[in-house]
Parts: C-alpha cells; sequence; structure tokens
C-alpha cells in the first residue's frame, strides 16, 4: 500500500467502515511510515477533540457572547 492510498484510507478506517484485512494493511503500513503515522496521529487527535467540545455543555452567557461578537446581538433595526 503506497502512501496515498493509505491516507485516503484513514478516513474510512477511523469511520469504521474498513474490513478488518483493510484495516490491518493500514495499520501495517503506519507502522512502517512516520510520516503516515504522524497524519494518522493527528486526525485521531482532531476527532477526540471534536467529540469533547460538541459533547459539552455550552453555558447560556457563552452564547450570548458568541452573539454579540458575530453581531447579531446588538441590532436594532429601528436605527438609521
Ligand atoms: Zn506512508
Amino acid at each position: 500500500m503506497d502512501c496515498e492510498k493509505a491516507i485516503h484510507q484513514v478516513y474510512s478506517y477511523l469511520d469504521g467502515e474498513l474490513t478488518v484485512w483493510k484495516r490491518m494493511a493500514i495499520a501495517r503500513h503506519l507502522d512502517d511510515c512516520p510520516p503516515c503515522l504522524q497524519g494518522f496521529a493527528f486526525e485521531v487527535e482532531l476527532r477526540r477533540v471534536i467529540v469533547s467540545k460538541c459533547s459539552e455543555e455550552v453555558p447560556e452567557t457563552l452564547r450570548i457572547r458568541i452573539a454579540e461578537v458575530l453581531g447579531f446581538g446588538e441590532i436594532d433595526p429601528f436605527l438609521p
């Protein structure tokens, strides 16, 4: 398996869409190929962060603050 193929399949790997054999082929490639392993580790970390952020409750005050920063909080339609 070459690097391009390995990286391409890493996404499917992480989504659990690959067969056991394909997962083993990727795992073997990652063992032999530090650059791909690094890319893989980055993907794993990224997903971990996204999942933990999504499961966190966003406090109401923070939501209002974000709305203000984005310009939704202080719009007065009656201003000229
Ligand atoms: Zn590689």
